[in-house]
């Protein structure tokens, strides 16, 4: 008899020929994940096992376990030899203390069990039954479930619960994203949505020093550390666009700055992409929000991006949608600490909400964007989060 914990993975059963690419991914990553622990993580079919743990060491494995896209569910177990008087005994111990309904759901991959899987839930149910007078069944809405999961191999689980996790798909099997990281709400759940389906994230964050202070980059770093533990390792890349900014403001119309500078953000970002080899642009944009995401104001900074996938995973979302999974990734309460973005430094009283490219290259003529971007690219400063 052995704990152990049970996961359950979710798409990968979709993928026919790729599927073991997918499998060994996601092994891989659990196991990155739980590397600072003693333990041992296995695959069989359509599972992985992690055995072997300090029973101490249980609950920090499970919160870590939550946040590993890919994985859609597991379960704390007891592992048994498949006997069914073995199965019969650990159900019975698992439920004595309980009062209320139950069932008993079993799974049997291993064909070679006298009984069926419906035969084997009626037994183990009687039994518990017959062993607790304070439970009855209730095969629709009980309130505890005896599931019993006997494998090909000889090896039985048992468990009475099942925790979700993050669903999705292994981080590295959708290419590599560089997130647009500002310290605000959005960014950083665009930035888990994608690792959510399996993209892995560099981030670039960009700074107007000394008219941003040092505290709205150590903000930026902390969300990035909140992002790693669904992301894995992550690559931020902090870029000055202070001389930018400086001179977007002494020679262009001032309702211009937010769309001129965004326009230098996404040239960046482009470049930034193609040196370091990662296929799309990652923002937290939602349409409508602010004068920057209309579509027109969306459709002229775009413009700049020569050949790079922009993708927006909240463009559709209301703002309370993402506070909801800001909360729910543990990021809400830093990103609104009160420091800063360089969005808003400079900030005009209008700021132009449908910008006309024509208009657009005027204002930005006015400026050496191409020298300024090439000296911000010049100053780099590379974190490994
Ligand atoms: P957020 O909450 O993510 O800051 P926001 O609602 O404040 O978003 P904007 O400031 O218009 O919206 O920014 C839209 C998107 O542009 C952000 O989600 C982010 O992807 C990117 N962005 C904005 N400011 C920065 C910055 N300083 N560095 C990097 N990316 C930025
Ligand atoms: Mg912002």
């Amino acid at each position: 008899m052995e704990k152990v914990i049970l996961i359950r993975y979710c798409e990968i059963h979709l993928k026919g020929k790729n599927r073991s690419f997918f499998e060994n991914l996601l092994l891989n990553n659990i196991k990155t994940a739980l590397k600072n622990f003693n333990l041992k993580v296995t695959k069989t079919p359509a599972r992985y096992i992690v055995s072997e743990f300090n029973e101490n060491d249980e609950s920090e494995i499970i919160e870590i376990l939550k946040c590993i896209p890919g994985i859609f569910s597991f379960s704390r177990a007891t592992k048994i030899k498949t006997d069914l008087h073995e199965i019969e005994k650990l159900s019975i111990a698992l439920m004595q203390d309980k009062k209320g309904t139950f069932k008993v759901n079993t799974n049997r991959a291993d064909k070679t069990v006298a009984l069926n899987s419906m035969e084997i839930s009626r037994e183990i149910g009687g039994k518990i039954l017959a062993s607790n007078k304070n439970l009855t069944v209730d095969v629709h809405e009980p309130n505890f479930s005896v599931s019993i999961d006997i494998r090909e191999n000889g090896e039985t689980f048992v468990f009475t619960d099942s925790i979700l996790g993050v669903g999705g798909m292994p981080v590295g099997s959708s290419g590599k994203a560089l997130l647009l990281l500002s310290g605000g709400i959005d960014s950083p759940v665009a930035g888990y949505m994608m690792a959510k389906r399996g993209t892995e994230i560099s981030a670039v964050h960009f700074h107007s020093f000394p008219f941003t202070s040092p505290e709205a980059k150590e903000k930026v770093i902390t969300l990035a550390n909140k992002l790693k533990k669904y992301a894995g390792k992550i690559n931020l890349y902090v870029v000055s666009v202070t001389n930018i900014q400086k001179e977007i403001h002494k020679n262009c119309h001032e309702s211009y700055m937010i769309t001129l500078l965004r326009r230098c953000m996404f040239k960046i970002a482009e470049r930034l992409c193609k040196e370091k080899g990662l296929d799309m642009i990652v923002t937290g944009e939602s349409l409508g929000q602010v004068a920057s995401q209309t579509i027109e104001s969306i459709k002229v900074v775009e413009s700049v991006v020569e050949s790079t996938p922009v993708l927006r995973p909240l463009i559709a979302f209301d703002k309370n949608e993402t506070i909801l999974i800001s909360k729910k990734i543990d990021t809400f309460k830093t990103s609104t600490l009160p420091f800063e973005d360089c969005c808003t430094v400079f900030l005009p009283d209008a700021p132009i909400i449908k910008p006309k490219l024509e208009k657009v290259l005027i204002e930005e003529s006015k400026i050496d964007a191409e020298n300024l971007i090439k000296e911000a690219m010049q100053n780099i400063e590379l974190i490994e989060i």
